[in-house]
């Protein structure tokens, strides 16, 4: 079901996000773009509801959509050789059918943009096709710039161009990729993602190579003798977009708000890998511009991200003790202008203000314990989950709708088949 041309939808809040929630609020729009923002009623209402803009993901890995619980408690090192042993198994045409879940999970949490760090490419056509906006990092990895160039040129290939896609590039890690090779990719002009540390193990190896990320390091780049900020220095700058950052000091916290690095915060990524607790509020109030992502089932385990906020959440009041570290509308921003700003597309999108790409989502608040509404804002991140999601709608079309449909569910089976080769025992 996809609509065109100038639409107008209400409910009973309205959340810009760039402004006050609006009580009966109404939202129009026109060739793909907000028009109108502010209070009225449009003849698609929905009661009982919010709308908020479409939430944006700074970090997900959608190809990695039905690896929920593999290798699930186990060290990093035995972990990492479970997941590549079980990837190799995967063809193309697996790797897209599960991209495709992973695009369709994802709307189905009213995200409406990602910053996907993709290791085949399948990806950026499982978005394109199913139309999610995205920002696909192509992943490269190793010490030669010749090499990591082979490799982008091998998933560039893979795919057509897209209105809605955009290609990156990502250099993984500080542990896996050479400083040279962050430098091609730097220099390439357009996105750079990479993940910095993530671990204590990550520090341990860059700096002693020992620990164990040593039980890899046949594929790693060798130790530094500096901790991981420290390894990427040199390259740290606006350009570079870096998930999870747990493991920094203050003084790391302040070089990367000097050199303006924005951050993907994972929360519950990190806590489930047994990561640890990135110091979101020192990263805020050092100016680091901070956007949040659900990262990928492999970890995460899912890409809910109302769970993502409220875990953000959880973990900043209990990192500081406080139960103001991080409000229920400061996660909604996380989700939405700060990661937008994260990816630096908040000029497009992550409010809903006139003139912006028409994202939108839709969020059912009826029988929620937060309905009747007191703070809609509470209502959304406490209250919200995919299942409440009525409808999410991406450059002014609608790219899903609550009603289960047969097309989503073809969607699913056909990655739950490839899950199921990856689960069969070794030959
Ligand atoms: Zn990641």
């Amino acid at each position: 079901m996809t609509r065109s041309g100038a639409d107008a939808i209400s409910a009973d809040w309205v959340l810009p996000v760039d402004g006050p929630p609006i009580e009966g609020g109404r939202v129009r729009f026109e060739d793909g773009k907000l028009t109108e923002v502010g209070p009225g009623r449009a003849e698609r209402h929905f009661a009982d509801a919010a709308i908020v803009p479409g939430f944006v993901n700074a970090h997900s890995h959608l190809e990695y959509s039905v690896y929920a619980g593999f290798g699930d408690g186990m060290p990093f090192g035995p972990w990492i050789e479970l997941h590549i042993e079980r990837k190799a198994r995967l063809g193309p045409e697996e790797m897209l059918a599960i991209a495709r879940r992973g695009v369709a999970d994802s709307l189905a949490s009213g995200i409406t943009t990602t910053a996907d760090y993709a290791f085949s490419g399948a990806s950026a056509a499982a978005a394109a096709e199913l139309g999610l906006r995205a920002i696909v990092y192509l992943e490269v990895f190793g010490g030669d710039p010749g090499e990591a160039r082979r490799q982008f040129d091998e998933k560039r290939g893979g795919f057509p161009e897209s209105p809605l896609v955009q290609i990156g590039v990502s250099p993984h890690a500080p542990y896996s990729c050479s400083l040279e090779v962050y430098q091609w990719c730097l220099s390439l002009g357009i996105p750079v993602g990479t993940h910095l540390a993530e671990s204590a193990n990550e520090n341990e190896w860059l700096e002693h190579g020992t620990g164990p990320l040593a039980a890899i390091a046949h594929i790693l780049q060798p130790p530094t003798a500096l901790r991981a900020v420290a390894t990427l220095e040199p390259v740290l700058g606006p350009d570079l977009l870096c998930a999870h950052c747990v493991e920094v000091d203050a003084d790391e916290i302040a070089l990367l708000a000097a050199r303006q690095v924005r951050v993907a915060h994972c929360p519950r990524s990190n806590a489930l890998l047994g990561c640890g607790i990135a110091p979101l509020a020192d990263l805020r109030a050092a100016g680091v511009v901070v956007g949040l992502g659900t990262d990928s089932p492999a970890s995460a385990p899912s890409f809910d991200i109302f769970e993502e906020m409220r875990a953000a959440i959880y973990a900043a009041r209990g990192r500081e003790r406080r139960a103001d570290a991080l409000l229920a509308g400061d996660a909604l921003t996380l989700a939405t202008l700060s990661a937008a700003r994260a990816l630096r597309i908040d000029a497009e999108v992550g409010t809903l203000t006139p003139g912006k790409r028409a994202d939108v989502t839709v969020v059912s608040l009826a029988g929620s314990p937060y309905h009747p509404v007191e703070d809609p804002a509470a209502a959304v991140v406490f209250g919200g989950s995919p299942e409440r999601v009525l409808e999410t709608i991406v450059d002014g079309q609608t790219r899903y709708t609550s009603e289960e449909s047969i097309k989503w569910r073809e969607v699913r089976s056909t990655a739950s088949a490839a899950r199921r080769r990856m689960l069969a025992p070794r030959q």
